[in-house]
């Protein structure tokens, strides 16, 4: 029987680099650790930032584009900058801000949906060309992981969630992610830990290869 794992949800979040964190909140700023994450290094900062879209609406009957600014506010940056700049949000909001953002794997981010970043207590903001996806549910694990599940680096399999609240279900589509710098973590966003009855923290197994 396959062991079981921790399932976490990922609420809304933003990853940066150095120069965009520079731009946004000054020459030498540096994240401050707020909470240590599950994975080994990663931690959620005390620096938020809000996001814009720029959308443009298209009126059904006379075919008129209006543009029209969306936002939303307070997403937490997670630490430590990395190498490109990454905001991670669900499809309710993707929907709630019109923009049609695509489900990616974390840093599959070419022609990902475009936003800006504004940091709220001193107006300064950047434009990104791309960058805003929907995480691609996962789970990270080591080699030693992969290798008692018989899975490898980016294979697709299915997953069965214990809910509490009843709502277990099977979730396909998951891509496995190996690295020695990982611990074992199924990751999920709010809108599938909603529909998974909103507990705080979950259990699942591999049940299939895929599904
Ligand atoms: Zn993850």
């Amino acid at each position: 029987m396959s062991k079981e794992f921790i399932v976490e949800t990922s609420a809304h979040h933003i990853h940066v680099t150095k120069e965009a964190l520079e731009t946004l909140f000054g020459k030498g700023y540096e994240l401050e650790v707020k909470k240590m994450l599950s994975q080994p290094g990663q931690f959620a900062s005390n620096s938020r930032l809000d996001v814009i879209y720029h959308a443009e609406i298209k009126d059904r009957v006379t075919g008129e584009v209006t543009k029209k600014d969306f936002s939303l506010k307070n997403l937490s940056i997670l630490g430590p900058v990395r190498k490109e700049n990454q905001v991670e949000i669900s499809l309710t909001e993707a929907r709630s801000i019109k923009a049609v953002v695509p489900i990616r794997e974390s840093g599959d981010i070419k022609g990902s949906c475009p936003c800006t970043l504004v940091n709220p207590l001193n107006g300064n903001s950047i434009d990104i060309k791309e960058g805003m996806i929907v995480a691609k549910r996962h789970i990270h694990m080591t080699e030693a992981d992969a290798k008692e599940y018989g899975v490898s680096n980016g294979d697709i399999v299915s997953v069965e969630i214990k809910s509490k609240n009843n709502r277990s279900a099977i979730l396909g589509d998951v891509v496995i992610r190996v690295s020695n710098s990982y611990a074992l973590a199924m990751h999920i966003d709010t809108d599938e830990a909603n529909a998974l009855g909103g507990d705080a923290s979950f259990t699942g197994k591999i049940v299939k290869s895929s599904l």
